[in-house]
């Protein structure tokens, strides 16, 4: 078995710990791009959302340097995703690829024991003792909330360093070189030597960046491919910028839902707005707007592909917590036809005018 899984993020760093501590061979797909997202939308109906093209894209590329195991996370309620995994996989047999799926579920959704048949699955294609494949489970979930501490530290940092690029610069590094490493252990400590220096970069802490929150639909906000590196152009504009969504965010979240004790101070900050679950990561948008706004943030950006469900009903809602806050919020939609251009040039507009209302705010305007 050689097994792959959809590119978001950070998370291919999380799957190496984990395949590699249990043994089990696989085919890292190649970072998403122009190429990738082209194959996926050859194939893909054409009005389904972005997060699902790249998804196929990702398959096609993996398949052809071997792969034959697709590993996916399942549903999040009654949006599209909830079938994502049914649909991929009638499309990927049409389109001729004998490939086998495991999908990593909700306990609540497909019951306990049909998650642990799943895991089994993929645990009995692994070459080490049972004890590694659990130490490779817990080491993955540690190299997950590393890297992402990482990543927040940079996003945040970017904003009041010194030496310019210095945050962007050690992040990319330590993204490439961690892939080196030949094992969780190592990959463990590794970070941890960088999480070390991510605390002693050299910053100017009189500096008064701008600070954005960037909330909206979960593929695109955590994949920068799919949101045009936004992260990483904030961080050039000299911006502080800061996401709740995160794949380690992910993990606990979905651990803690069945005792209902997850995202409690979103949900509540959500409650005005948005009451209930409406699929996709609706609630979270509108809780982490108006926690933005509590927190002192400057503004909002939200993120999400064209069509996607939950996020338009998010959107309607975004201007309201605006003029009852007065909290700025952009949206930016983004699909396989987006141009860079004139995404930016929003970006950039957005940023100016945050910039104006703190000068008129300081000129008692
Ligand atoms: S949350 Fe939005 S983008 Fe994601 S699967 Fe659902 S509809 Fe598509």
């Amino acid at each position: 078995m050689k097994v792959t899984f959809p590119h978001m993020g950070n998370i291919y760093i999380a799957a190496k710990a984990l395949l590699d501590g249990m043994g089990v061979d696989y085919v890292i797909p190649e970072k998403n791009n122009d190429a990738v997202l082209e194959i996926g939308s050859l194939h893909s109906p054409e009005e389904i959302c972005l997060p699902y093209k790249l998804m196929i894209g990702n398959y096609i590329r993996a398949i052809e340097q071997g792969a034959d195991t697709i590993i996916l996370a399942g549903s999040c309620g009654p949006c599209r995703f909830g079938e994502y995994c049914e649909l991929q996989m009638n499309l990927m047999k049409s389109l001729g690829y004998n490939i086998n799926f495991i999908v990593i579920d909700y306990p609540k959704d497909i019951g306990l024991r049909e998650l642990y048949r799943r895991i089994k699955v993929l645990s009995s294609a692994g070459s080490k003792n049972i004890i590694q494949k659990i130490h490779a489970f817990s080491s993955s979930v540690k190299v997950m909330n590393l890297i992402d501490e990482i990543e927040q530290s940079a996003y945040m940092y970017a904003g009041y360093e010194r030496n310019k690029g210095e945050c962007k610069n050690l992040l990319n590094k330590c993204k490439a070189d961690v892939m080196n490493c030949t094992n969780p252990k190592e990959m463990i400590n590794f970070l941890k030597i960088y999480r070390e220096k991510f605390n002693h970069i050299n910053v100017d802490i009189n500096k008064n960046p701008l600070h954005i929150a960037i909330i909206g639909e979960i593929y695109t906000v955590i994949e920068p491919f799919s949101n045009f590196y936004i992260e990483d152009k904030l961080m050039d504009y000299g911006v502080s910028s800061s996401r709740g969504l995160t794949p380690s965010w992910w993990v606990k979240n979905a651990a803690l839902s069945p005792l209902k004790i997850n995202s409690l101070h979103i949900r509540k900050n959500a409650k005005k707005y948005l009451p209930m679950q409406i699929g996709g990561h609706a609630v979270e948008c509108i809780g982490e707007a108006v926690t933005a706004c509590a927190e002192g943030f400057d503004g909002a950006i939200q993120i999400f592909p064209m069509g996607c469900m939950p996020e338009i009903v998010s959107k309607s809602i975004l201007p309201t917590i605006s003029k009852e806050m007065n909290f700025p919020v952009m949206s930016l939609v983004v699909d396989d036809m987006t141009g860079e251009a004139g995404y930016v040039t929003r970006i950039e507009a957005f940023l100016d005018l945050l910039e104006r209302r703190r000068q008129n705010v300081l000129s008692g305007c």
